[in-house]
C-alpha cells in the first residue's frame, strides 16, 4: 500500500516546523526525548516499579525483541510512551522518533505496541505514516541531499544524525539525495568542459 498523494510533502514540512520549534538545524540531530518533552509526553522505561516484575523479566530477558515501546492514551488528553531500555541507543532513538510521529500526525489510537515490524496493532497506513515521518524528523530529505553533496558514506550520515546505518541508508535511497547530487556535480562538469 502506498502513501496517500501529498503526504510526503506535508512529512517533510511537518518535519522542519518541528525541528525548528525544537531550535534544531536541518542538518543537525534530533533529540526524539526532547521533542516528547515538548510536546508534553512523559517517557518512562520499563524499571518503572509499577510494572510486574515477571512481564519485565520476559521483556528485557527471555523476548527483548518483542516489545521496543508503547505509546498509552491518558485521559482526557495526551499520552506516555514506555520503552525498551534494553535496546542500543540508536534503535531507542528511531523508536521514540516513530511514536512521537504517530503523536503529530495525531493518529487515532487504542493502544499502539512497537516491535521489531512496527506497531502491532494499528493499521497498516498509519504505520506507514509514522516511519515515513520518523525519518523525516530523524534525517530530513534536505539534509539527505546536503550530505549526499558532501559525498558522505551511508555511515558518515549514521554518524552525524546517530540514527542506524540502515536508516542512513534508506534516507539517502528514498530521498534520491545521491542521485540529485550525482546529477547536479556531472551537469557541473558539462558545463565546465564546454569551451568559453
Ligand atoms: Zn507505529
Amino acid at each position: 500500500m502506498a502513501l496517500r498523494r501529498g503526504f510526503k510533502k506535508e512529512a517533510k514540512e511537518l518535519a522542519l516546523e518541528v525541528r525548528a520549534e525544537l531550535g534544531t538545524d536541518v542538518f543537525a540531530p534530533l533529540d526524539p526525548y526532547a521533542l516528547a518533552e515538548l510536546y508534553g509526553i512523559d517517557v518512562y522505561d520499563l524499571r518503572n516499579p509499577v510494572l510486574p516484575a515477571e512481564s519485565v523479566r520476559y521483556l528485557t530477558e527471555e523476548r527483548p525483541n518483542v516489545f521496543s515501546a508503547a505509546l498509552v492514551p491518558m485521559t482526557p488528553s495526551g499520552a506516555i510512551i514506555i520503552e525498551n531500555h534494553i535496546h542500543p541507543p540508536r534503535r531507542r532513538r528511531s523508536t521514540m522518533a516513530h511514536e512521537m510521529a504517530h503523536v503529530l500526525l495525531e493518529h487515532k489510537f487504542g493502544f499502539l505496541l512497537t516491535d521489531e515490524s512496527g506497531c502491532r496493532t494499528a493499521v497498516r497506513e498509519i504505520e506507514e505514516e509514522a516511519a515515513e515521518l520518523s525519518g523525516e524528523l530523524l534525517v530530513p530529505a534536505e539534509a539527505a541531499r546536503t550530505a549526499a553533496f558532501k559525498g558522505w558514506s551511508d555511515q558518515t550520515v549514521a554518524r552525524h544524525f546517530d540514527v542506524s546505518v540502515a536508516m542512513a541508508r534508506w534516507r539517502m535511497n528514498v530521498t534520491a539525495a545521491r542521485r540529485i547530487a550525482c546529477r547536479a556535480i556531472d551537469r557541473a562538469r558539462r558545463q565546465r568542459a564546454v569551451p568559453a
